[in-house]
């Protein structure tokens, strides 16, 4: 079973749907053998975590402990972990089994246990790893970390080791947020060099799919939004064209500043109206990727059209990301200057928790990251 006595903690615990994040004390299990326990240093906030907060599906229950996009450092580990050691720094992806179909073709994002493994609030057989200092369970296991906590117990399987020589404070997005842009780009849709690309949102998702299109020299780049300091900010990131989504020529700007269609496209607001449009703006043999929606979310399309052109529609969970070799690539041109994702980040201290929801929400901050130890 698990090692020694439970560890103290500090964790950010939601105990009312859409209440605030409450840091309160806590007690954290020892690893089990496959696991290990890591030191947080900071983790990123992401749109998941609000609407976990807000108790919307597939959260799990409350009190709950939420947080994934964790960066931290090796502390303890379990007997048969093989490929990580006390001291290692380590950003934590999302959970998947290892052993579905799905996840050994590659497509850990569509694993048959992701709902569960993810957003099940506890580990297979219904325990919490949290507890409170009374030992009342806090649901936790969020996207198999929970790593709004001053430390997290986690499968050896989600922890990616990573170089020593970036700042640990700034890697913890690439685990789910960066790497669901940068994948969709690199990996589910294979950007072809010198394609036209068009991105629909420029929150941290779609900036970061910006920046790897970027890496595959594209003819044009173009980001829609409706928020003017964000279509700013992806003009400074080197985005070619940028566009306010409630413009009466969306779809003609589109085509035009695509140079007659868009080769590839991704969505990430979820919206109807906007899917449809990327979808009529899409070019011969043109593709879009999926990456946001809402439950009983419906879109649209004429058929003949878009088969005619030979489109594609994909949808996209976590970039298709191998965590454990997208993210050193990533963090690679990260290094040689050709994929700068800090410039998304806003940080704030982990007390300052609430506030950084806040600003996420109004949109003020791309991408908070809570600074934890
Ligand atoms: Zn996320
Ligand atoms: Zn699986």
């Amino acid at each position: 079973m698990t090692s020694a006595s439970p560890r103290d903690i500090v964790a950010a615990v939601v105990r009312q749907a859409g209440g605030p994040f409450l840091l309160e004390p806590a007690l954290l299990r020892g690893p089990k053998p496959d696991e290990v326990v890591v030191q947080l240093v900071a983790t990123g906030l992401c749109h998941a975590d609000i609407l976990a907060r807000d108790q919307h599906y597939p959260a799990p229950s409350v009190p709950l402990v939420l947080g994934h996009e964790g960066a931290g450092i090796v502390v303890e580990k379990g007997s048969a972990v093989d490929h990580l050691q006390v001291g290692d720094h380590v950003v934590l992806s999302f959970a998947y089994c290892g052993a579905c179909g799905a996840c050994e073709s590659g497509g850990r994002g569509y694993c048959d246990h992701f709902t569960e493994l993810n957003f099940g609030g506890s580990d297979e057989h219904g325990h919490t790893a949290i507890t409170d200092p009374a030992g009342n369970p806090l649901h936790d296991h969020f996207f198999g970390q929970s790593s709004f906590a001053t430390y997290a117990v986690v499968n050896q399987r989600y922890a990616v080791s990573v170089s020593k020589s970036v700042p640990l404070n700034i890697l913890g997005p690439l685990g789910c947020g960066v790497q669901t842009g940068a994948g969709s780009v690199l990996r589910s849709l294979d950007m072809a060099p010198g394609s036209s690309f068009a991105v629909f949102g420029a929150g941290a998702v779609g900036l970061s799919a910006l920046l790897a299109s970027q890496l595959r020299d594209p003819r044009a780049t173009i980001v829609v939004d409706i928020v003017p300091e964000r279509l700013e900010l992806a003009r400074e990131l080197g985005a070619t064209h940028v566009i306010d989504g409630r413009s009466a020529n969306l779809l003609e700007a589109l085509r035009d500043l695509s140079g007659g269609g868009v080769d590839v496209a991704l969505d990430t607001t979820g919206n109807s109206q906007v899917i449809e449009q990327g979808m009529q703006a899409l070019g011969k043999r043109g593709s879009i990727g999926l990456v946001a929606g809402v439950p009983g979310g419906r879109a649209s399309f004429e058929i003949l059209p878009f088969f005619l052109r030979g489109c594609t529609i994909r949808g996209i969970i976590e970039g298709d990301s191998i965590a454990e070799s997208f993210i050193p690539e990533l963090l690679e041109h990260y290094e040689a200057g050709r994929f700068p994702f800090d410039k998304l980040l806003s940080f704030y201290p982990f007390e300052g928790i609430n506030q950084a929801v806040e600003d996420a929400l109004s949109g003020k901050a791309i991408k908070p990251v809570l600074t934890i130890g």
